[in-house]
């Protein structure tokens, strides 16, 4: 049958969807289906793996479905997930031996600070390109191994395996046939030697954790099995690609030479520089990352990453309840001209680039008498805006060249006001694709190199359609005294936590 159609699936952190793209780019249906956070204490964030599985399966079932296109027109699967989060599980029974530990999860901190203190933070940065915080997968493996009774030595014995979702739902798809991941997650397990691409040895030694577990690390774009029966989709399917979803935006933002930046406003975010085969290091508090495997090499990025972004705009409906959807948030912030002075710091499990302090806590600062919910509300979206510019002027700084431009993704980009925002601060056009479904156009892109449905990345450019572009328009005076206003709220709010 003449394959029409590229399915990528994207395991986000809130939710998963099924998105099926057409030859031209474009979105013929997607699925989506939203999966229970589990909050064990305070600090602690679970996924129930098999939940994300299900749904994933449930999804990509229903995307056929409910479009119409056969299984059998799907040329290939691209898998982007939410990255860091770790699984760990019985290679027999599939069977999940703890539930997984999401890269919110802070209850290794404790840990994290022994590393710095017996002075490991410079060896793990130049292995890996990054910080050690409990954010990465590595001291996550290591808990799960320490304290899932019996989980060591059967590690040891080859019965379990771990790895990020991407290998979970690779392992799953492909009936147990295939132990992988690709190298942009890799990259984030803290556990990846990045200039030698390899599982890095003294690194594993550090954290006790054995190399039978974890996965064979594989280009991003790259047939690495076809799905199985447990998948139920009714063809043999071949997956071929895996890419971290911040990674995934980038790609999907046809972001393929070096300079090229993108920012994703999710429930974290993340801005990332391609820095094409050069691996920069950063003295700035960025994370130098893997962009990807592709034509047998790896291409690096320079990366800010996020905690809280649209989490931030869902507590204040959610646990705030000063709203009642988050789509009213621009409305809201439009009906006063400033926050009157108000700052908040969206530091709910701290703070990461370019601060990186796991003991800073969310604050508001500013606050009067004439203080009310639209100046809230106002601050919260601002405050992306804010988090996004420190990151930029690091990466202008590091990098040698300032951002021209910027192109942005993820579900916050929905709303206008936060994007003519993000231009006035940082005094550059904004630009919003049709399509804001990067993350999952990038997985279906590299699967769709991998099986020969697209030809080239050129082919892939052209499908990249602007529908509007925000350019600033903020004096520059307003600009420098509402961003020096935040800088100071920002060192406030660190080392909050004893
Ligand atoms: P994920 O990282 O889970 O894949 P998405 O890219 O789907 O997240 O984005 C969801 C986030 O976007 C939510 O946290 C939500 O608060 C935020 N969001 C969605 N629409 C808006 C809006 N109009 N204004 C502000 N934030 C929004």
């Amino acid at each position: 049958m003449t394959k029409t159609h590229v399915m990528a699936l994207d395991a986000g952190t809130g939710s998963v969807r099924a998105i099926l793209f057409r030859h031209d780019g474009s979105v013929e249906h997607i699925a989506q289906e939203e999966f229970a956070q589990h909050y064990p204490a305070p600090g602690w964030v679970e996924h129930d793996a098999v939940d994300i599985w299900e749904s994933q399966r449930r999804v990509a079932q229903r995307v056929l479905a409910e479009s119409g296109v056969a299984a059998e027109a799907v040329a290939a699967i691209g898998i982007t997930n939410q990255r860091e989060t770790c699984v760990l599980w019985d290679r027999v029974t599939g069977e999940p031996v703890h539930n997984a530990l999401v890269w919110q999860d802070g209850r290794t901190a404790g840990f994290c600070d022994e590393l710095r203190e017996a002075g490991h933070a410079e060896r793990v940065r130049t292995a890996t390109g990054l910080p050690i915080d409990t954010y990465f997968s590595g001291t996550k493996l290591k808990w799960l191994l320490d304290n899932v009774p019996g989980a060591r030595a059967r590690a040891e014995a080859g019965e379990l395996l771990a790895g990020t979702i991407d290998s979970w739902l690779i392992w799953k798809l492909t009936d147990g046939a295939a132990h992988v991941t690709d190298y942009s997650n890799a990259s984030r397990t803290m556990l990846f030697n990045i200039r030698r691409l390899e599982w890095d040895a003294e690194i594993l030694e550090l954290l006790d954790i054995p190399l039978a577990v974890l996965p064979a690390v594989r280009p991003s774009s790259e047939v690495y099995g076809v799905t199985g029966s447990t998948a139920g989709l009714g063809a043999a399917i071949p997956v071929a690609s895996a890419t971290g979803d911040q990674q995934g935006a980038l790609f999907g933002q046809a972001c393929f030479t070096a300079g090229s930046v993108k920012a994703t406003y999710g429930t974290g975010g993340s801005v990332m520089m391609n820095t094409g085969t050069t691996l920069v290091e950063s003295s700035a508090g960025l994370i130098t990352t893997i962009a990807w495997g592709l034509d047998g090499r790896v291409e690096y990025a320079l990366e800010g990453v996020f905690f809280g972004v649209g989490a931030t705009i869902k507590w204040l409906r959610d646990e705030l309840r000063v709203i009642d959807d988050v789509a009213s948030t621009a409305e809201i912030a439009e009906s006063v001209p400033d926050t009157g002075g108000v700052y908040l710091v969206p530091a709910f499990t701290g703070i990461a680039s370019p601060y990186w302090d796991q003991y800073a806590r969310a604050t508001v600062f500013g606050i009067t008498p004439g203080t009310g919910r639209a100046q809230l509300v106002r601050a919260a979206l601002e405050s992306m805006s804010y988090s996004y510019r420190d990151v930029i002027e690091a990466m202008n700084a590091e990098s040698g060249t300032p951002l021209p431009e910027l192109r942005v993704d993820g579900g916050a980009v929905a709303n206008d006001f936060h994007l003519q925002f993000q231009a006035d601060q940082l005094g550059v056009p904004v630009h919003r694709p049709r399509i804001t479904e990067s993350t999952a156009r990038g997985a279906a892109f590299l699967a769709g190199l991998a099986v020969g449905f697209w030809g080239s990345q050129e082919e892939l450019r052209d499908t990249i359609d602007i529908e509007r572009t925000f350019e600033p328009h903020m004096d520059a005076a307003t600009r420098a005294e509402l961003y020096a206003g935040w800088t100071k709220a920002v060192e406030r709010s660190l080392d909050w936590v004893a």
